[in-house]
This record gives C-alpha cells, structure tokens and sequence, in this order.
C-alpha cells in the first residue's frame, strides 16, 4: 500500500501521528486526517456445465497462476457490474450476476488491504477466451481444480467453498438421517417437523444434502390425493450451506422423484416475503397463487403465501 503524502485540503506534507490507539495521516497545517481505507474489489464464480471458469494471470501479482476473475469496483459503477465488466475483460463472457456468495477481506494480517466481493453469475453470452493481461482461461471440473497453483487467498477459499458444495451427497433419506434433518431444523426455526413420516410412509419421500456424514440440507416430498400432482413441504438449507445452489439441487432431486412417480404437476407453499422463494423461481417454478392461510399446507400457519407450481 503507498504512504500518502500530501494533504489533499491544503497540500501540507502529512505527517504520522497517534490518533486514538492507531497511528495514522495527519496534515500539521490545517488538522485533516486522512484516512486508509481498503479498496473494494468484485469478482464472479462462473459455472458453466458443472465447471468453474478461471483465469490463468499474465500479470503480478500471482503471475502464473489461476485466479477467479475480479478486479477492483470503479467508483461510478455498482459492485455488480464490476463483476461482470471483470469478466467480459478477463475470460470473454458476458454474464447475468446473481447471488451474492461471499465477501472476503485481503492484504497482509495487521494490513488488510481490501475486500472482495464475490457473486456466482451465469453465462448468457460470448465465448471464453483470456483477456490482455492474462497468459489462459480454462474451465475446470471439481477433480481439475489447480489448488496449489491459485493466486490469491481469496479465490482459494471460495474455490475450496464451490468444491466442497459439489462433492456433497444428495439422496433419500435414512430414518436415522431424518431424526438428524428434524434436529437439524429445530435448532434453526425453532419448530417441529416431521421428517421421519415423510421418509418411511409412501407416498413421501425425503431428500437431503449430506456434507461428509452430515445432514446439511433437506428437502420433503409427497404425493397429493385427488390430484395428480406431489406437493414440496418442506426445503431447508443450513444457514452457512446456503448460496451454493444446494437448495436448487435438492428441488431438482425432488423434480427426479416426481417424475418416477408420473405426477404432472409439483407444487409448494412459500412466505410470501421469504427470500427462499428466488431458490425456486430458479429452479424453473413459476408463481401461481397467492393465499392469505395455506389451505393444503400440512402445518397450517397464519400468513400470505405464494403457491409456486412446476410442470413435471
Ligand atoms: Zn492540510
């Protein structure tokens, strides 16, 4: 980081002085204290048929090796679009940014730098070829990830995050694992829920997300009377676990299950001001119905509600 060394106010030489508990910039003529602030960087996670996009660096710092492409936040434009202007700019393709999957401070411990702000975005267009200062641009599976050659600290913890999230285990739920997802869900809504009925009675079923052994995420199923259709009861994602598209894949696991059993239609029920709801609008659920108290919901709770429905 440079020292500055003028006052921007008046032009005095600035001089270190102890202001508080930390040393900082202090003009002598005029008392202006300039202040260090960490520089705001962007970057997008860009998966592209279950593979990630990075960018090898022509470049220092990190020349050689991969990194996420990101760069820093100009300061007309929103953290956003930084992302995707980083990305036309260093692999070529134009993306749609959407969620927000992590912010990471950078720069030496006692000295952080800056902070980077890291979206997953989708590709909606051009075609992956490296930018001026980079040497490559390659797409990666999970097993071809170069962890011992990735630049910067803060690519490598979102990589071994993205990682981590697609080596997870989706399937039907053992009775055991239910009583762990009913705990699991207890301990973060402070509710009951019976998982274990969806589990072991037909009709039902439950999916989770199993990370190394544990119940991370959720998702029950069941098959409606009179209708020819399964209603989801139930899509929960611990709350640490969340962002990287465990949620859609479990609903996709769920879509699976409808499917073998030839419904045509898979509904659900979602608070109306739930942020969840984006998880199934991604999934290909569309909105198509609004209710002030869920009339089919197997446990009934006052509020608005928006009925979502897929086709099978
Ligand atoms: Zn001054």
């Amino acid at each position: 980081m440079e020292e500055p060394k003028y006052c921007p106010r008046c032009g005095a030489k600035l001089e270190k002085k102890l202001v508080g508990d930390k040393i900082r910039y202090v003009c002598p003529k005029c008392g202006y204290v300039f202040y260090l602030n960490p520089v705001v960087a962007a970057g997008a996670l860009v998966e592209v048929d279950g593979k990630v996009a990075l960018v090898k660096r022509g470049v220092e710092p990190g020349k050689g090796l991969w990194a996420l492409p990101s760069g820093y936040v100009e300061a007309d434009e929103t953290a956003e679009d930084a992302a995707a202007r980083e990305t036309r700019e260093e692999i070529g393709l134009e993306v749609k940014v959407e969620d927000l999957l992590g912010v990471y401070s950078f720069g030496s411990p006692g000295e952080q730098h800056g902070v980077l702000i890291l979206y997953s975005a989708k590709k909606i267009g051009g075609e992956l070829r490296a930018g001026d200062d980079a040497q490559d641009v390659r797409l990666f599976a999970p097993h071809e990830l170069p962890m011992d050659k990735i630049a910067f600290e803060t690519s490598k913890m979102a990589l071994r995050e993205w990682l981590r999230a697609r080596m997870m285990v989706y399937k039907p739920a053992t009775e055991a694992e239910a009583r762990e997802a009913e705990e699991l869900y207890k301990r973060y809504e402070g509710k009951d829920c019976d998982f274990v009925s969806l589990a072991t009675l037909s009709g039902s079923e439950l999916l989770v997300a199993m990370d190394q052994g544990s119940v991370v995420g959720v998702c029950g199923i069941r098959l409606e009377e009179h209708i020819d259709s399964a209603l989801i009861t139930k899509l929960f994602v611990k709350p640490n676990y969340r962002r990287w598209g465990i949620g859609s894949r479990l609903l996709r696991e769920a879509m699976g299950w409808a499917r073998d059993k030839s419904v045509a239609l898979v509904r659900a029920e979602a608070g109306a001001t739930n942020p969840g709801i984006v998880v199934y609008l991604k999934a290909g659920f569309r909105v198509c119905g609004f209710l002030e108290y869920p009339m089919l919901h197997p446990e009934p709770e006052p509020g608005a509600f928006l009925q979502l429905c897929h086709a099978v």
